[in-house]
């Protein structure tokens, strides 16, 4: 049997299990089921940040450029202080697309969800998306994974599926990551953050016209970020400067009687102003424009690094095994990269049993693991850099962004730092994949494959 003739399953249609779907599709695999709890992909409304090395994989899988037309191009970054919405930094951001070959876009997250979900239907001969059907149970994680699917419509039974390979891509709650450490006797504890976000968007037909001040933001092609001690907000414009998003971090005290089940919550409109009460009024104007009963809080959660990513024929895929505090924005980016690296690891597979699926399923968690726990922790060390109060630590940071102004130094907010963007932009993931396949794959242990 050739790779492409494997039965794949994939569990969440999020950014890790589309571009899973899609990169397999591409590469010729010919049965590929996608199942996913929610009804549809839903309207998600949220901005997202879709980096060079996020564009240079869906540019590769042909997407791109309908992604891109709906979004925002970022030419600059502005840091501010909060309170007094004065410059700490300001970073041009034009070079980016010179060095990297793409632009640094902001968009809609539809907007890339939806980008992807058509990529894979014109694969419809390839992809089969089950909506409103999730699983329940993994019955066996190989050497031909089961498991059970249950729909949401109580009327319909639950059954079980069989596949060659199955990939886990359902997210930070993940069942698979569950039932798979289980299955290893491996605990790994979820990591409270203490961190929370509210995240909003502003139409800019709902922006009164005497307030110029929002107006330029939206109309702007910048990033900026307003910092104060353990919260900031960063806000840009997107879907063409028709819509300003702002996504927040403050600490997670509202959740603190929360049973969070879902990691949300609804929030108090009060309780989000009196959070940024002494910020500027720029930032008190924005955070009003969100409708009473609209508030919507995420408790921002990360796991331990896991010791594996597999377990016989069954890999983890995205926020599943590298769930990421956001302030790199990296956290689809790099599900994205995962489900890219999937498809080359599989295509490669110079035979199709299990062993060498298990193989292949090592290859792909080489070839990423160490990249994305590296930017997880990165991501961490940016927010304790900008939630930084008053002391020696923030006198240093404060410094480090007066050297900045003079054109020197490194920045405290590794999101704009050209040394952090040359090692995750920098990188092409395929490309890796490509040259390390056999390597990778040569050196592969073989583990409880029965
Ligand atoms: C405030 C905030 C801002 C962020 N900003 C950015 C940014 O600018 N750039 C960036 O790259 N990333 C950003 N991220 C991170 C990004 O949103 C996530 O890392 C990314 O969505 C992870 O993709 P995923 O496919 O792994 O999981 P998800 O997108 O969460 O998808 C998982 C899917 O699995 C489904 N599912 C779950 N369980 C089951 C089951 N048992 N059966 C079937 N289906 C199931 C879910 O319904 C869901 O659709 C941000 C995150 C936050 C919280």
């Amino acid at each position: 049997m050739a790779p492409q003739d494997l039965k794949i399953a994939i569990l969440g249609a999020g950014m890790g299990g589309l571009t899973s779907a899609l990169a397999l599709a591409e590469r010729g695999f010919k049965h590929i089921d996608v199942y996913e709890t929610a009804s549809d992909l839903g309207f998600v409304g949220a901005g997202i940040q879709l980096a060079p090395n996020m564009a240079r994989v869906l540019d590769h899988l042909g997407v791109w450029k309908g992604i891109e037309a709906e979004a925002v191009n970022i030419e600059e970054t502005s840091v501010r202080v909060g309170a007094e919405d004065s410059e700490l930094a300001h970073v041009d951001l034009k070079y980016i697309e010179s060095i990297y070959g793409y632009k640094h876009m902001v968009g809609h997250r539809h907007s890339l969800a939806n980008g992807l979900y058509q990529g894979c239907l014109k694969h419809s001969d390839k992809i089969t998306f089950h909506f409103s059907k999730g699983v329940s149970e993994i019955l066996s994680f190989g050497p031909r994974p089961t498991f059970t699917v249950t729909p949401r419509d109580t009327n319909k039974k639950p059954y079980n599926s069989t596949v060659d390979v199955l990939l886990g891509a359902d997210g930070i709650k993940s069942l698979t990551r569950v039932a798979m450490l289980e299955d290893l006797n491996i605990s790994s504890a979820v990591k409270d953050t203490h961190q929370a976000a509210y995240r909003i968007m502003i139409q800019k037909d709902q922006v009164k016209d005497d307030d110029p001040e929002l107006i330029a933001l939206i109309n702007s092609n910048k990033v900026v970020r307003w910092i104060g001690e353990k919260r900031h907000i960063i806000a840009y414009p997107v879907s063409n400067n028709k819509i300003y998003n702002l996504s927040t971090t403050q600490p997670d005290g509202n959740f603190a009687a929360a049973t969070n089940a879902t990691y949300t919550t609804k929030g108090s409109k009060s309780a989000m102003l009196d959070v940024f009460k002494d910020f500027c009024p720029l930032v008190q104007r924005m955070l009003n424009y969100v409708p009473e009963g609209e508030v919507c809080e995420w408790k921002l959660r990360v796991h331990e690094p896991l010791p594996t990513w597999v377990s016989q024929s069954t890999a983890l895929v995205g926020d599943a095994c590298h769930p990421t505090l956001p302030h790199l924005a990296q956290g689809a980016a790099q599900a994205i990269e995962d489900g890219a690296v999937l498809a080359v690891v599989l295509s490669k597979l110079p035979a199709t049993d299990a062993e060498s699926i298990h193989k292949a399923l090592k290859a792909y968690e080489k070839v990423r693991k160490e990249r994305a726990y590296a930017l997880v922790e990165m991501a961490a060390a940016s927010g304790r850099a900008l939630h930084l109060g008053d002391g020696a630590a923030k006198e240093e940071r404060d410094k480090q962004f007066a050297a900045l102004r003079q054109g020197k130094g490194p920045v405290p907010d590794k999101w704009a730092d050209a040394d952090v963007q040359r090692e995750i932009y920098g990188l092409d993931c395929v490309r890796e994949a490509e040259e390390k396949f056999e390597e990778y794959f040569a050196s592969a242990r073989v583990a409880k494959l029965a």
